[in-house]
């Protein structure tokens, strides 16, 4: 089946593209790299969209160091994101992340702005994101916003961002000196979607542990992280299962995904703690 479409138009920068999806009628979708939206229209879950193509507006591109932060911009491609040498330094959780991601093409053509909004709860950068305690900046008929990646995602493929909206960027923190970042995943095959994976932070002031596909959106696991904490491994994965209500499917069932979860963060924190095979 192919997609129906209401209209292609290419916004020049970022204040033409706010304009065009204001007059979209509530029709006007943001094409990026179009992975996940041309998908979705060819299989007519939309249609008559109005597509805003932002893939040639400048200010969305690029990667700086922003003082102690890094700043990432929204058309970042995922295989930019696997070579970008500041990611590499700063924040190596997301360039580990492109490993598990899909294939070659679509990591040429998604973009990590397009991955944030879509929030497929069994996407690897939304969990990445949280991990790094990041910020979402957003532009918009209202202006410009930031968000905490905490509150930026609050359920299956939804989001904070609103209608008419743009995500700009993200920014983070860059790593402090011996902070650990690994992320962990099981799929049935390289490059599909993971039946359970989780990421790990390690910082001075504790663990971060978000998990992927085992839940409606990327969520801190607490009681998990207070365990790690006091170096207590058994009671943190005791405690992930605990606190996880996974989805069952034809891919798994919700207590195969439980038990996943628990392994999966044994395995990250001997790779945090160099001991993996
Ligand atoms: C076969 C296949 C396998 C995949 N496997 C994986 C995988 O293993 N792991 C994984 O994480 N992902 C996977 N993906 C998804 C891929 O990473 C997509 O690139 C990503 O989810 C969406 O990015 P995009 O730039 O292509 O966004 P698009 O498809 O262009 O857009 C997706 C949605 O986000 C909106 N949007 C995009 N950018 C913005 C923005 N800047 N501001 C506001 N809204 C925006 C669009 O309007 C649309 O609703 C897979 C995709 C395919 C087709």
């Amino acid at each position: 089946m192919k997609a129906s479409v209401g209209g292609y138009a290419r916004a020049v920068d970022l204040r033409h593209a706010l304009d065009l999806l204001a007059q979209g009628d509530g029709m006007a979708r943001v094409l990026a790299g179009g992975q996940s939206l041309v998908a979705a229209m060819n299989m007519r879950l939309s249609s008559g969209d109005l597509l805003v193509d932002i893939n040639h507006i400048a200010a969305l591109k690029g990667v700086t160091r922003e003082g102690d932060r890094l700043r990432i911009g929204a058309l970042t491609r995922h295989a930019e994101v696997a070579t970008d040498t500041l990611i590499a330094q700063h924040a190596p959780l997301l360039r580990k992340a492109t490993d598990l991601i899909a294939h070659a093409a679509i990591r040429n053509r998604g973009t990590i702005g397009g991955a944030l909004a879509h929030a497929d709860p069994a996407a690897e950068f939304p969990a990445c994101v949280l991990a790094l305690d990041a910020m979402v900046h957003v532009d918009g008929p209202d202006g410009a916003r930031d968000i905490p990646a905490a509150d930026f995602f609050t359920g299956v493929f939804e989001t904070m961002l609103r209608e008419g909206e743009i995500l700009t960027a993200l920014s983070l923190p860059v790593a402090e000196e011996g902070e650990g970042q690994v992320i962990h995943e099981l799929a049935r095959r390289i490059g599909d979607y993971a039946l359970a994976g989780l990421c790990v932070v390690r910082r001075k002031a504790g663990h971060r542990i978000v998990c992927i596909s085992v839940g409606t959106h990327p969520e801190l696991a607490t009681a998990a992280m207070d365990k790690l904490d006091a170096g207590d491994v058994a009671g943190a994965v005791a405690a992930l299962r605990d606190a996880l209500d996974p989805p069952s499917d034809t891919q798994a069932s919700a207590a195969y995904r439980r038990h996943l979860a628990g392994v999966l963060l044994e395995r990250a924190i001997a790779d945090l703690n160099g001991e993996s095979a």
